[in-house]
């Protein structure tokens, strides 16, 4: 194609490549980029643009941005992608430019807000930063001082961040840190830590020869742009696409191989395939030989063996532990057809060493023992021996970069058993969305609770406990909720602080998104944009919308309000490294980390006669590494090997040197000390490697770990019939399996009420059921149900299809918004006005509005053409922690029936004496440790503290 030039000093896409146009504007004209004012069409009139990179704040993958900074107004204009980014290259999902929504959401909370009701009540007075940070840093302060510090948390859903938290918490002296995961991953991360130490996976997809999925990743699981773009690189190269997914997603549409197993089964037509491979000898025995910890295995079967303890041993115990997988016993549990599952163990056998798997959510979440189907997917990895190579799946840690700050406070020597309670010794994650029960049985207190990017009532299974406990000042003193936007959650909040969306925050952010290592690093756009022309700006909020704030620089004043004279030995740690003793500004901490933690970019960024942080400010990333890097095969140096001593039994190698603190702060596992010392490698074959993270330095086949803390019967990858199994279903007494996990690719979670492109293309979440299930129940697509569970149950309207497995029902959670008070609360967009009302614990929540039309400043609210808001299903779900994950197991059995007289769209009734009941059930099936370790040490644990606090005797 040949272009027409116009001879104007623009569209200079147009002039630079002859005969083709350029995707993305060259880095060398972001100062400066001209087009078209479109709205001036047919008009050509210039108008000037300033990109600035930031990153997409929409899910966590960290997809690189450019905010499009018009000149003249000094507003952002739009969001498209940036190409200097090495995880997204330049390409987005669509909520990646609805940021731009977000940012001129006409219901956003622009100023700090104080609680002038009661809790609940929807009365707010406007107050300052200065006076807020006040006043929840005496309280934080007073709690400090009185030795409470179990009573600050901080509890967080979308972290978008990397590393900040690490550096706060600690220097607060608290173990307060809470999270999402056990709502969301903690199932598939157990999963993989039993093996590797690491509790994610890498696929390099790009290069696989096999990709096989657990889930509906290619469109909208973890990682899923970067993911998708390379998924599907590596099918046009030639690779299988192998998906399991109860439902017809889209990923499954575009599979080679696209299987609907019953839930819960996926472990044991995983098992099938490592069967077929082991009974036919069609492993990497090599790789198996010296790299998986068979010996210990062998010694555990029989604890006094006669030598020689020989590899082929092990072999014949593989074969024989396994034997019972076959492919008829897989199909059986899954309605899967033998036949097919033998075709994908045949791909899977042939893949060269070159298997890429991914399990994030789907069946790791949903199902009890759903953490060995992540298991039991990487041990095809282990088998195949597509462990850390060329289109094989690494561990996340290899592949991501977290720089280390200026100066970390040391490990606390405190444990929280609100959130890391002893029943669960195992989980691996905080027990987060069983704190509302733990409150309601006395366990604790909050005096402050900070609530981030985190909707629990909302997002959590058994919504109204949490509405029960946020709403009682005697369980939780002060609840702060640091969000963006209006949330069910925030409703019951003393104060309510803005927080910038994506382009209104500096973050640091490093995501395992292919074989390769990046940061990139999110930034204030409009702050950067007057930076840029010479303006100072010493708080983000001065140039955000209203007083629109960030979580960097407020922390660091609120660790200054908590501690102003460092009395408490808090202040230290947010000084500035180069101007000792003053306050610490976001420039220093984030400049700090790239002159001085993160490889290769100093230099970088001094060819082009940039500091570092004027080349991340410039580009918006930087990439470390390509291509896959497999630590553990990494030889040890002769720095790393003095003085080290070989345990002989192990062949673990112990140093007693002092540990060089890591650049690289990614959470890892605590090394086993023993009394030679710390462990840094192992020796192979005669070689010192560095190994594996695990007790074993090797894959663990065999966990002892799992043994020890009263699990023996799954040491190793075994099957564990789900919650949800078919026997427990009574099909003939209307019940069905309920999925409600799967995403939208268009939603957020609980945060895209606020952007209404996506609002408008995804607003209604109505009940998927099959068409032999509809013809049995009587109804139609539009019907009304009502979905009963253990608990209470819900009324949504049916969709029937053919895409979902007969006896399987299922519902996204993305939809069902709602909002107490005609004008407030959740977005308008998004959101149905409801009336709701509690006796006795028994909730009843009716929506009396869907969604209308409204004046706002943005004129398209009035041009709304949709009702439906969904309808929440979340509320009607018991909590069900897995007993060893502590992953709550999200699959649902439900009885369905049609709509009862008096049924209305969207009702939901909850009676939370009842979910109290199933709680103490699921609680039941715990064991806590009989030893003196509350938890193992090595085990990854998010803020982990001291050793001493992991004893049960010592601890606090
Ligand atoms: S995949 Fe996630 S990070 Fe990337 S553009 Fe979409 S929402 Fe943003």
């Amino acid at each position: 194609m040949t272009t027409t030039l116009t001879p104007l000093r623009l569209p200079p896409q147009h002039t630079d490549s002859g005969d083709r146009l350029q995707q993305y504007p060259p880095p060398d004209r972001w100062d400066d980029w001209v087009e078209w004012d479109n709205r001036q069409w047919p008009k050509k009139v210039p108008r000037h643009y300033m990109l600035v990179p930031t990153v997409c704040f929409n899910c966590e993958s960290a997809c690189g941005l450019l905010g499009w900074v018009d000149k003249e107004t000094m507003q952002v204009r739009k969001f498209e992608g940036n190409p200097q980014h090495p995880g997204s290259r330049g390409r987005n999902c669509a909520k990646g430019p609805a940021t731009i929504n977000q940012v001129n959401d006409p219901d956003r909370i622009l100023y700090p807000l104080k609680r002038a009701g009661k809790r609940g009540e929807g009365k707010w007075v406007r107050v300052t930063w200065d006076e807020a940070l006040k006043d929840i840093g005496g309280r934080i302060r007073k709690a400090f001082v009185e030795g409470r510090h179990n009573e600050v948390m901080y509890h967080v859903g979308r972290p978008g961040h990397d590393g900040v938290m690490e550096w706060i918490l600690p220097a607060w002296g608290v173990d307060g840190h809470n999270s999402h995961t056990n709502i969301c991953s903690s199932g598939a991360r157990a999963g993989y830590a039993f093996w590797m130490g690491f509790d994610r996976p890498s696929p390099d997809h790009a290069n696989a020869n096999v990709i096989l999925l657990i889930s509906s990743h290619l469109e909208t699981g973890h990682y899923f742009n970067p993911h998708a773009q390379r998924i599907m690189e590596g099918k046009m190269a030639g690779a299988k696409l192998i998906v399991f997914d109860t439902r017809l997603s889209n990923t499954a549409s575009m599979a080679d191989t696209w299987i609907a197993p019953w839930p819960g089964s996926e472990a044991a037509i995983l098992l099938a395939i490592a069967n077929d491979l082991i009974a036919t000898g069609r492993y990497n025995r090599e790789f198996v030989r010296r790299w998986v910890n068979w010996e210990e295995y062998l010694k555990s079967q029989d604890p006094n063996p006669k030598p020689p303890i020989t590899f082929e041993q092990f072999e014949e115990a593989l074969k024989q532990q396994y034997a019972r997988y076959t492919f008829e016993f897989a199909a059986q549990e899954s309605g899967v057809e033998a036949r097919v599952l033998k075709d994908i163990a045949e791909a899977v056998a042939n893949c060269g060493g070159k298997l890429a798997t991914h399990n994030w959510r789907s069946a790791g979440s949903g199902n009890l023992g759903g953490w060995q189907v992540a298991r039991c997917l990487f041990f095809l990895n282990v088998l195949t021996g597509s462990v850390g190579v060329e289109g094989g799946t690494s561990a996340n840690g290899w592949d991501k970069w977290v720089p280390r700050p200026h100066k970390m406070a040391p490990h606390v020597k405190r444990w929280n058993e609100l959130t890391w309670p002893r029943e669960y010794p195992l989980a691996y994650f905080e027990m987060s969305f069983l704190l509302p029960h733990f409150l309601k049985e006395g366990r604790g207190r909050l005096e402050v609770y900070f609530t981030r990017v985190y909707n629990p009532m909302w997002t959590n299974p058994d919504g109204f406990t949490w509405l029960e406990a946020l709403q009682d000042e005697a369980k939780i003193g002060l609840h702060v909720a640091l969000t963006p936007t209006w949330s069910e959650t925030a409703w019951w909040a003393d104060y309510v602080l803005p927080m910038g969306h994506g382009s209104e925050r500096h973050d640091l952010m490093s995501q395992e998104t292919h074989a390769g290592q990046w940061i990139a690093f999110r930034q204030p756009v409009l702050r950067a944009a007057l930076e840029r022309t010479g303006r100072k700006v010493s708080r983000t909020y001065e140039a955000n919308p209203g007083q629109v704030w960030e979580e960097t620089e407020f922390w660091i004043d609120l660790s200054w309000e908590i501690d102003p004279d460092g009395s408490l030995g808090i202040r230290q740690y947010f000084e500035s490294p180069y101007h000792p003793g003053e306050r610490i500004t976001v420039d220093e901490y984030y400049g700090w980390m790239f002159e001085n933690s993160v490889p290769g970019l100093p230099e970088a960024a001094a060819k082009e006669g940039l500091t570092p942080l004027q080349y991340m400010r410039r580009y918006g990333a930087f990439e470390i590494r390509q291509g896959a890097l497999a630590e553990y095969d990494r030889m040890l140096s002769s720095e790393e090997m003095a003085g080290a001593q070989m345990e002989e039994v192990t062949g673990i190698l112990y140093t007693k040197a002092p540990m060089t603190p890591p650049k690289n702060i990614v959470p890892t596992p605590a090394p086993v000390t023993k009394d030679l010392g710390r462990p840094v490698g192992v020796m192979i074959d005669g070689r010192p490697k560095f190994g594996f993270r695990t007790p074993s330095r090797r894959l663990e086949f065999f966990s002892t770990t799992l043994r020890d803390f009263g699990w023996p019967e799954y040491a190793t990858p075994e099957y564990i019939p789900s919650h949800v199994h078919p026997s427990r279903v009574h099909r003939e007494a209307g019940e069905f399996v309920l999925l409600s996990t799967y995403r939208l690719p268009t939603l957020i979670h609980t945060r895209s009420a606020n952007a209404k492109w996506l609002v408008e293309i995804s607003h209604s979440n109505p009940t998927w059921v099959h068409t032999s299930d509809a013809e049995r129940l009587g109804v139609m697509t539009g019907d009304l149900v009502r979905v009963e569970t253990e608990i209470g149950y819900f009324v949504d309207k049916v969709w029937v299809t053919e895409g979902i497995r007969p006896g399987v029902i299922a519902c996204s959670h993305h939809l069902g918004r709602w909002r107490l008070a005609e004008g407030e609360g959740t977005n308008r967009i998004a959101s149905a006005l409801v009336d709701l009302r509690e006796d006795h614990g028994e909730w009843r929540l009716r929506q009396l509005r869907g969604v209308q039309p409204y004046k706002s400043s943005d004129p398209d609210t009035e041009r709304i053409w949709w009702t439906d808001a969904g309808v929440h299903q979340n509320l009607t779900f018991p909590v069900q922690p897995d007993p060893i994950s502590g992953m709550h197991c999200w699959h649902q059995i439900v009885r369905v029936t049609r709509a009862q007289p008096g049924d209305k769209y969207g009702d939901v009734y909850v009676d939370t004496k009842k979910s109290h009941e199933v709680y103490r059930r699921w609680l039941s099936m715990t064991r806590p440790p009989t030893g003196e370790w509350r938890r193992p040490n090595w085990m990854l644990r998010p803020f982990r503290p001291d050793v001493s606090a992991y004893r049960l005797a010592d601890s606090r």
